[in-house]
């Protein structure tokens, strides 16, 4: 009963609040001749059911509440030696939870949706917490060469985390879609790149391009689908990464591999799936992210957007068996889609 009241009044207070800070000072601009642009906001390429309500599914929650088979433990982490990361002559990855990975490509630093704050919440007091440490700590993190962010929702997009980057490295570049600019408005106008679907930004001898996926886009109740979200590709000498961002099945993946060929490697996720009537259409399951990795076929996948918030009504521990029970049924080997933990660097060979 506890969960249920704290569940409810969570939702109520944050609609309340939402509702008092929704008038957020975005602008929406649009180019009438491409399809995603829609008169009023950004949409799909491929056409998919509605989304379902949000009260709806919190409801449903509160009235039968989902009662797990699976009990809900912590997820193992490392705290990973930032040093032997800012020192290393290889070219690596580390997994600091959800869809944060630290990539050290061509000695330049590369972070995706970085998230270091203790809630993925608009409040610091109410809002899903972080349910492993953050492990690494601001003082400690090392200064960014590039930040890529999927889109606006805030287990993707955190002001604190983007700040603290900033405060390390003015010259950093934030690499967002299209209506960004008003969430990220302390970054320098040179600091700040958005993207549209298939743009590109070339920075040294690395290439970013965003490209579309299944999703959608929101933090206050006015801004829905006001800024764009995506995926991003990063190339390098002769390999190819993809960073799916989150995402619905759709065809867009079949588009993405049409056009950039042979990966070298995936990030793909796999949680936050539950229950499919509400989060099909915006969320893969484990089945879909196998589905992904073989239609982009990289050398390797890592998965990711697991462990770490509790967002949806799966137990946090359940994406990655159900993601080996996939591989399994598909006789794909084990080692192609890895499981990191929180923290573990590997080198990208
Ligand atoms: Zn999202």
């Amino acid at each position: 009963m506890a969960t249920k009241t704290f569940n409810f009044s969570f939702l109520l207070i944050s609609f309340v609040l939402l509702v008092i800070t929704g008038c957020n000072n975005y602008k929406y601009t649009y180019d009438e001749n491409k399809k995603h642009h829609g008169k009023k906001s950004f949409q799909n390429n491929y056409s998919h059911p509605e989304k379902k309500s949000f009260l709806k599914w919190q409801l449903e929650k509160f009235k039968n509440p989902v009662n797990h088979e699976l009990k809900e433990t912590t997820t193992e982490f490392i705290f990973p030696n930032v040093n032997s990361i800012i020192n290393s002559n290889n070219d690596l990855i580390c997994w600091l939870g959800h869809s944060t990975f630290l990539l050290k490509i061509n000695n330049k630093i590369i972070i995706t949706d970085p998230h270091l704050s203790s809630r993925a919440s608009p409040f610091t007091f109410i809002g899903p917490k972080r349910k492993i440490p953050n492990l690494v700590s601001f003082s400690n993190l090392p200064q960014i060469d590039v930040t890529l962010i999927s889109h606006n929702h805030y287990d993707h997009l955190d002001i604190t985390t983007i700040k603290e980057i900033y405060k390390k490295n003015s010259k950093t570049f934030t690499l967002a879609g299209l209506g960004h600019k008003h969430i990220l408005n302390f970054l320098s106008s040179n600091s700040l790149i958005e993207l549209d679907w298939w743009e590109n930004f070339a920075y040294q001898n690395l290439s970013f391009t965003f490209v579309p996926v299944q999703h959608w886009s929101s933090r206050v109740i006015v801004d829905r689908n006001k800024s764009l979200w995506g995926g991003w590709v990063i190339e390098y000498e002769n390999k190819k990464i993809f960073f799916a961002g989150d995402l619905g099945f759709s065809k867009d993946i079949i588009d993405i591999k049409e056009k950039f060929g042979e990966f070298h490697l995936a990030f793909i996720p796999i949680g936050a799936y539950a229950p499919r009537w509400f989060m099909k259409t915006m969320h893969v399951n484990p089945f879909e992210a196998v589905k992904i990795h073989k239609i982009i076929a990289p050398k390797k996948s890592i998965a990711m957007h697991w462990g770490t918030f509790k967002l949806t009504d799966e137990p946090l521990n359940e994406p990655p068996i159900k993601l080996r029970e996939s591989l399994l049924s598909e006789n794909i080997p084990l080692d192609t889609f890895l499981i990191l933990k929180p923290g573990q660097i590997i080198d990208i060979d």
